[in-house]
């Protein structure tokens, strides 16, 4: 039987369909990536938005980035079905050009709805756009790998592991900003 927070989850993701959120995405998209893992998790990983791969799998992070981020999980001991991962923005993009922010800003929202259901410990923004949804001012280059407590939640920017696949400097930045992360949950879990 499902549990209390993954029917929540389903109603959230029903509601994103009946008021029509973004019709112009929907009506390009093959279907909705709302989000997926553990509604348990202590961790809840934010990206951008579905490419190709995930709008034909309905799941994010699925395709050479996903890889990336697999890898990355699995070398501080964790799997997928351990966090939870999802995008601000629910439908693919037209050829995955950046969202607009009229299109962040409609599902904004939902993603902050998704989190307090969920209610992890460390909500990790992938890449400039998902940290700007949360902290407008603050710039990826400078606080990437840093834990931010804001409102109530403690956040950590990490650059996009899509950004990071082919660029040598960043992708060793981002894999050191990872290792950072049981350090980070242990210390929230003891304070
Ligand atoms: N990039 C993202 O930001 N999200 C995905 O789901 C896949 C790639």
């Amino acid at each position: 039987m499902a549990t209390k927070k993954q029917q929540e989850l389903d109603n959230l993701q029903q509601r994103i369909v009946d008021e029509k959120i973004c019709p112009e995405l929907a009506a390009q998209a093959t279907q909705l990536v709302f989000g997926d893992g553990n509604p348990d998790a202590d961790l809840v990983f934010i990206g951008e938005a579905p490419g190709k791969n995930e709008d034909l799998q309905g799941k994010p992070f699925v395709g050479a980035a996903g890889k990336f981020l697999n890898e990355m999980l699995e070398v501080i001991g964790l799997k997928r079905e351990d966090v939870y991962i999802t995008n601000i923005v629910k439908y693919r993009p037209p050829n995955n050009r950046d969202p607009l922010p009229e299109e962040k800003n409609a599902f904004l929202p939902f993603l902050e709805a998704q989190l307090d259901i969920i209610k992890p410990q460390l909500t990790i923004t992938l890449g400039r756009h998902s940290l700007n949804c949360f902290l407008p001012d603050l710039s990826i280059g400078q606080v990437h790998g840093q834990p931010k407590r804001f409102e109530g939640r403690v956040y950590l920017p990490l650059f996009h592991p899509a950004a990071a696949l082919y660029n040598g400097g960043l992708r060793q930045t981002l894999i050191d900003d990872f290792a950072k992360i049981p350090v980070i949950l242990q210390k929230l879990r003891t304070t």
